[in-house]
């Protein structure tokens, strides 16, 4: 999804007319919004003879399941440049193919569109929002054409149009300048609040939009825009210049509503934020972290962007090695660009790498797959439903979390053992090698800018084999030691039966989950559907008989467990341990010493950067 530099269709059309290829057209309607539907026409002009072969997409830019798109698409017609009606076939699923054209073909269908995020379409009385590779279908064969698309929204509906595809003299009429491009451009419409603002870096003036549909009020969104403003120059300070955004704009489409599904989807000049947290009070600061994490997209994905991605495979799932490192140390930053932007404090901060560090460190699955190895996995998890269950809990840790621990261990060690230099320093080295000059990179190439940056090929290689491609943590403890941090046990001396889900079902307590391997539960033989009937010889009526009876107990107590699973009822004895869960909580509150030394380490880390006053909550 790295579509060529844009230059406008004119100057394309008078500098190389022999190369000037008619544009596809799409045409949306939106007469029978509030039952979810649109009627799109496509038109494929100046088509070589045979059969034209359309199709949706199964995938999306930044998703890696598969997602069927053609599933919601019915009442499929085709007509040539005459008019006459086109015989369409179906070879497969995903495609409708279209023959005896007379070198033009109109394909009209309507779609169906009800779960508005950052993957699906959603259109009703309130909007249509659109995530391009769910909505619109193209022609194999025509990647590299042009496109231009009109939409019609319905009558005194209000809506206007927020996207990052080109704006013509019609403000319902963009163009793409290929299909890479289109279909990475998510397109709002509706009668969303509009804030603007201007971004001086790197000698260019480029235009941030913040276009928000909401129920809320101006104020709140005047007040979003405000911390919105700190976030990006917070980020802006990592790299030293904002992206070189194509026409000089990035578009922010944020969605906080009831009905809309939570997500947040990078592009390459756009992102698109849902929610259904409103803005008032509290919930800007809460709907703050994905727009922190989409805009650092900006740099890293769109532009610092894995090979395996490019070109984005519109027909097939995506599998890339390397999202520890483009959504991994995407969200180790969002939460540091969020402390030094002044709207994280130390407490919050530590509390969530505590999280992140307890996750990463005690799960079972780091026994079976690396940082690398989840990143492969990523078509089984990414947003994607399964009948069949997978052991999630004991085989996968995801990438964003032992991403961001990876991207934590690696900035506190660059920052303890080499002088004046940070994670930052590398992150910069790797934009100036791979973002600007948009050579998308390798795992490889990763490894050797950490070489160059440290001066260090050993402790690069080294890092990598271990953390990266290994399966093993850093010692977190010293690390965080230096930044007057402490990691330690959550719960010290708290019994612990395991971390499965328990609910009530059955009249009983159900395991809900898989068992975590090793865990007592799991070593008692219980496991995912079990029934507890009776722990310490007390009967169990509901989870919250099993938490009750544990907590009487001590770590190393053996308490017989009678449980009923697939036809068969016994008794097990359960030998209780310690709860594994871990915090990071500041010296502070330890009752340890922060030094000048500790202090400085902070600032330097996590100090507030973005000058002014942080507007009140
Ligand atoms: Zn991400």
């Amino acid at each position: 999804m790295r579509p060529p530099r844009l230059l406008p269709i004119p100057f394309l059309l008078a500098a190389c007319p022999a190369l000037a290829q008619a544009p596809v057209r799409y045409d949306v309607r939106f007469d029978n919004a509030p039952h979810h539907e649109a009627r799109i026409r496509v038109t494929f002009p100046e088509l070589d003879p045979g059969t034209l072969e359309t199709r949706m997409s199964r995938t999306s830019p930044g998703r890696y399941a598969l997602h069927e798109f053609a599933k919601n698409v019915y009442e499929v017609s085709a007509r040539d440049g005459a008019g006459r009606d086109l015989e369409v076939s179906r070879p497969n699923p995903h495609q409708w193919d279209v023959s005896g054209h007379d070198g033009e073909v109109t394909v009209e269908y309507t779609l169906y569109a009800d779960h508005a995020d950052g993957t699906y379409p959603g259109v009703d009385r309130s909007h249509a929002h659109l995530n391009m590779p769910a909505t619109f279908l193209w022609a194999r064969g025509l990647e590299a054409r042009p496109i231009r698309v009109t939409f019609h929204p319905p009558p005194a509906s209000g809506w206007k149009v927020a996207t990052q595809l080109v704006p013509t003299d019609d403000p319902f009429t963009f163009t793409a300048p290929d299909r890479a491009y289109f279909l990475d451009s998510p397109t709002e419409l509706s009668d969303f609040r509009l804030r603007e603002w201007t971004v001086e870096s790197g000698g260019r003036s480029q235009t941030i939009r913040l276009a928000v549909h909401h129920e809320g009020s101006p104020t709140d969104v005047d007040r979003f825009a405000e911390i919105v403003r700190r976030v990006v120059r917070a980020q802006t300070r990592i790299f030293g210049e904002l992206p070189e955004f194509d026409h000089g704009t990035y578009t922010f489409i944020a969605d906080y509503l009831p009905w809309v599904f939570g997500d947040g989807m990078e592009h390459r000049n756009s992102t698109i934020l849902t929610s259904t947290r409103p803005l008032a009070g509290e919930g800007a600061l809460r709907n703050l972290g994905t727009v922190s994490h989409e805009f650092f997209h900006a740099w890293n994905m769109e532009r610092i962007r894995s090979a395996a991605l490019e070109p984005f495979d519109f027909e097939e799932a995506v599998m890339s090695r390397e999202l520890w490192f483009g959504e991994g140390f995407t969200s180790y930053y969002d939460d540091v660009a969020l402390a030094r932007a002044g709207l994280r404090d130390l407490d919050a901060y530590a509390d969530g790498i505590g999280g992140s560090l307890s996750g990463v460190i005690t799960s079972p699955a780091r026994r079976l797959r690396s940082p690398v190895e989840m990143s492969m996995y990523a078509p089984f998890v990414d947003e994607a439903e399964w009948v069949d269950p997978r052991n999630l809990p004991n085989t996968f840790v995801s990438y964003y979390t032992w991403g961001s621990v990876v991207a934590l261990g690696l900035d506190l060690t660059l920052r303890t053992r080499f002088d004046d230099l940070t994670l930052d320093d590398y992150m910069r080295a790797v934009w100036a090698r791979h973002g600007r000059t948009g050579r998308p990179y390798t795992m490889e190439d990763l490894e050797t800018v950490l070489a160059e940056v440290t001066g260090d090929a050993p402790f690069a290689e080294e890092f990598f084999a271990r953390y990266v491609r290994g399966r093993e943590v850093a010692d977190y403890r010293s690390l965080l030691a230096a930044g007057g941090l402490v990691l330690r046990k959550r719960n010290p001396e708290a019994p612990w039966i395991g971390g499965a889900r328990i609910v009530d079902g059955a009249g009983g307590a159900l395991v809900a989950s898989p068992t975590l391997v090793g865990s007592p539960l799991y070593r008692a033989g219980l496991d995912r559907g079990a029934r507890i009937v009776s722990l310490d010889r007390r009967a169990v009526r509901s989870a919250r008989d099993v938490s009750r009876i544990v907590s009487e107990h001590s770590p190393g107590d053996r308490v017989p467990v009678e449980f009923e699973s697939r036809g068969s009822t016994r008794t097990a004895p359960v030998v209780l341990v310690e709860d594994p869960a871990l915090e990071v909580v500041p010296f502070e509150r330890a009752g340890r010493a922060v030094t000048d030394g500790i202090r400085a380490f902070r600032e330097a880390w996590l100090g507030v950067r973005v000058p002014g006053a942080v507007p009140a909550r």
